[in-house]
């Protein structure tokens, strides 16, 4: 059955081009994939698909050129070309069908019709065509019924799950993928597949594996994604140290009982007050040293006494392995660090030494690791979980007071070098630096206020006892 699409009306104009320029060159266009799904679903999109039944990069050529546009990038060897119009990506591609070799996911393409290009795509939600001809426009041709599995919320493939997957184990990633970002659910065929041909995943290639795993974090609830990921096994490929974490059992005042489940807890609190990818990752990340430090003791229970500093080693080679860029790993090494000490300054009296060595030993981290350690107050309980944030807030109130206090944030001492070597008659040496440390010392003890004129006098007043030493 067809429907009739009513396209997003700022694409119209885009659209009706295109249909027009195909007329004119006899060369069958459709809009596709990603961009009707979207369309459907009333979701907003930057990025046009369309499918050219005939010579994709000719015909993108001749667009780009009609309609003025920039950014052209062409793949010749795979049939496609893009470009830019006002804020829109239009991708271009021949109608294909490719087969595949069982050791390479880098297939041998052939141009075809519409309708095989249709059934080589991966999920039925991404498989309609939308005609762009004056008479038709708008029409949808859906013969895998992508509508209605957009309708039950549903991700399946067209044709045989299992050979789906196997031709292109990157669509495994996918499919938690769209899962995450559409909220759908995968079809239970389609899940068992995944699993089943978990281990093609080793053929593709790393970069790609891991875009598919950021968009992961970048949807609302990342913990989707990553618990398809988890049930189908994926991760053991993937990212074993993530699956080890499953069964992993805590018992403390602040955690929920398992780490895995705790994990996508806070990624989910993360995700829902921050956009920053990197302090998302940091929240996947941030207990990953948990069971290589489990120790069981008496009375107590369960303890992970040093996690943070196996986790900060462990990110090292996961960052490698998984090409992340450096910021990547320096950031996330940083949070796992320090995820603890907020938490451990609840509860106590709080001196203001304790709070200026968080503030310093954080630097320009300090609001994300405190929203990363807000969402790491999770428990089953509700009631507790409020009582827990009602003191952490004590903490972040005893933040800004004490920052107020001092603006700490640069931390240096308030008396500078050539200063302290006029004022102590010193020559340039390990002295100048120790004096500095000693104001820095002091500053941090709340002996003196972090002033100049306070620093001053206080360097008089240590003047004997450090030449002296
Ligand atoms: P988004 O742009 O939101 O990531 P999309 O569905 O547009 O989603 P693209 O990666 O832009 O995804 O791909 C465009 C279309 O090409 C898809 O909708 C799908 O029809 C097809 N496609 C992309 N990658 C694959 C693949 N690995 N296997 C089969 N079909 C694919
Ligand atoms: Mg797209």
């Amino acid at each position: 059955m067809r429907t009739k699409l009513h396209p997003q009306s700022d694409t119209d104009g885009l659209l009706t081009q295109i249909g027009e320029l195909s007329e004119s060159t006899d060369m069958p266009v459709y809009a596709v994939g990603g961009f009707v799904r979207d369309c459907l679903l009333n979701h907003p999109v930057d990025e046009i698909d369309f499918v050219v039944i005939g010579d994709g990069p000719q015909f993108a050529s001749n667009a780009c050129k009609a309609m003025k546009g920039h950014g052209w990038v062409v793949y010749k060897k795979f049939g496609t070309a893009s470009f830019m119009v006002d804020n829109f990506r239009l991708e271009f591609v021949t109608a294909r069908k490719e087969i595949y070799q069982a050791d390479s996911r880098n297939p041998e393409v052939l141009s075809t019709d519409l309708a095989e290009d249709l059934s080589r795509r991966d999920f039925t939600v991404n498989t309609m065509a939308m005609h762009l001809d004056t008479k038709h426009f708008g029409l949808i041709i859906d013969p895998f019924k992508g509508k209605k599995d957009i309708k039950k919320k549903l991700i399946r493939t067209p044709l045989d799950p299992v050979q789906t997957f196997s031709e292109d184990p990157l669509r495994i990633m996918r499919a938690a993928r769209f899962a995450s970002q559409l909220q759908f659910e995968i079809h239970p065929d389609a899940l068992q597949a995944m699993q089943m041909e978990r281990e093609r995943l080793k053929i593709v290639s790393q970069e790609r594996i891991t875009a598919e795993l950021l968009k992961i974090l970048s949807h609302p609830r990342p913990s989707i994604g990553l618990r398809i990921l988890q049930k189908t096994q994926v991760f053991e490929i993937i990212f074993p140290e993530i699956s080890a974490l499953v069964g992993i059992e805590q018992r403390d005042t602040y955690h929920h009982k398992d780490v895995f489940e705790h994990t996508m807890k806070v990624l989910d609190n993360v995700a829902a007050v921050s956009d920053n990818l990197l302090l998302r990752f940091s929240a996947l990340v941030h207990d990953i040293g948990k069971p290589r430090v489990k120790r069981f003791v008496d009375d107590i229970g369960w303890t992970f006494h040093g996690h943070e500093v196996t986790g900060v080693r462990m990110l090292k080679p996961i960052a490698q392995k998984l090409k992340l860029s450096n910021e990547y790993q320096k950031y996330s090494r940083e949070m796992t660090r320090l995820h603890m000490r907020p938490i451990q300054l609840i509860g106590e009296d709080v001196t203001d030494s304790a709070i200026r060595r968080l503030i310093v030993d954080s630097g320009d981290k300090l609001e994300d690791l405190m929203t990363l350690c807000r969402a790491d107050i999770t428990s089953g309980n509700p009631n507790r979980v409020k009582r827990h944030l009602t003191n952490f807030d004590y903490v972040a109130k005893r933040i800004e007071e004490v920052e107020e206090k001092d603006r700490m944030r640069a931390f240096q001492s308030p008396v500078r070098g050539d200063e302290i070597m006029k004022a102590m008659e010193i020559q340039p040496g390990p002295y100048v630096g120790i004096f500095k440390r000693r104001i820095e010392e002091a500053i941090l003890e709340g002996i003196i206020p972090n002033e100049h004129d306070a620093a001053f006098n206080f360097l008089h007043q240590i003047k004997e006892d450090v030449l002296s030493e």
